[in-house]
């Protein structure tokens, strides 16, 4: 599926948006897309660069998404597509003087200039004040397209420049669709869908060993506590707390120790279920028979109050002990 179409299914009040006004040729000069991660506003400021500049423009007026200029702008290679993106914890004021050197070079290609600024949120009052007197100098054609998981954050002074645009949260289906287009199996996709939005995030995983250390290390905890796995509290000890250490580690553990228990949750409720851990489909569907509802209830309810208790400062390797007498029913 083309970038075009894959953005249309995911935003389509965006891309109507943005499709209309490209057709009418009155796209404004500056916008701020905002939503949270993963929701496709890096890949809309792409789309729009590549309208801009694509040799090969469709009936409708919009990119190709194959001609020279729309590989070059996917690649990040374009000579008057810049993108500025936070240098550490902010974007700095170096970076700014760096770009605007840059964007002086005149007569790239064309009259017509992208800057998309990625977490926009994090430019300093200084960045910001050097970037807005360059951009109101009289300079042609720019589209500026500022980007933020955190809108409330970003400069007033930026804000009222800009059109805001608000991106979706996507649906569990429409993330597992786009996990699985970039690439992702379908299993492991699940598990992502699950816990984020985020295709970065998804790929981070999925190239990190850590990740399926712990997915194995929550299902033996699993294991162990309802069949013929490893000794809980032994686990605990020689595999949990060295993967888990810290309390965020241990809070992530248990959001994949919870979703053993909803699919089992679900799978009592109702037989056309579809599964977040279909690895385990078998044995899960085993236990929604062999336990009530009021027990895996009750063990959900459990494992959230430890994750809530992680805040206070319980000694994490006691409270997991003691969620797994509770899970035993001691
Ligand atoms: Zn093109």
């Amino acid at each position: 599926m083309g970038l075009q179409a894959e953005l249309m299914e995911l935003q389509p009040v965006v891309m109507h948006l943005f499709s209309k006004s490209i057709r009418e040729n009155r796209l404004s000069h500056g916008y701020l897309l905002e939503g949270a991660k993963g929701t496709g506003k890096k890949r809309t400021a792409l789309w729009l660069a590549q309208s801009l500049f694509c040799l090969e423009k469709t009936d409708e007026n919009s990119a190709c998404g194959h001609c020279v200029n729309c590989t070059r702008i996917a690649n990040d290679n374009h000579p008057d597509v810049h993108w500025l993106i936070p240098d550490g914890a902010s974007i700095k004021i170096d970076q700014v003087r760096e770009l605007k050197n840059e964007l002086s070079k005149r007569g790239m290609e064309s009259d017509q200039k992208v800057l998309i600024i990625d977490e926009a949120d994090k430019m300093t009052v200084q960045s910001a004040n050097s970037l807005l007197k360059f951009i109101e100098e009289p300079d042609g054609g720019m589209l500026l397209l500022f980007i933020t998981a955190s809108p409330g954050k970003v400069l007033p002074t930026i804000k009222s420049r800009l059109q805001p645009v608000s991106f979706k949260e996507l649906s569990y289906p429409n993330r597992l669709k786009v996990f699985m287009a970039a690439g992702i199996g379908e299993q492991k996709a699940r598990i992502y869908a699950s816990l984020t939005g985020s295709l970065t995030k998804a790929q981070e995983w999925e190239k990190e060993e850590a990740f399926s250390e712990a997915r194995t290390a929550v299902v033996k905890l699993y294991e162990g506590l309802y069949h013929n796995g490893p000794s809980p509290l032994i686990h605990i000890q020689d595999t949990w707390m060295p993967l888990f250490k810290d309390k965020a580690a241990c809070a992530f553990g248990l959001e994949l120790f919870l979703l053993l228990f909803r699919d089992r949750m679900h799978l009592s409720l109702s037989e056309d279920y579809e599964m977040v851990c279909t690895g385990q489909m078998e044995m899960l569907k085993q236990d929604a028979l062999r336990y009530s509802l009021k027990e895996t209830t009750n063990a959900i309810e459990a494992v959230l109050s430890a994750k809530t208790k992680l805040d206070s400062n319980m000694n994490v390797q006691l409270l997991m002990e003691q969620l797994v007498l509770k899970l035993q029913g001691r």
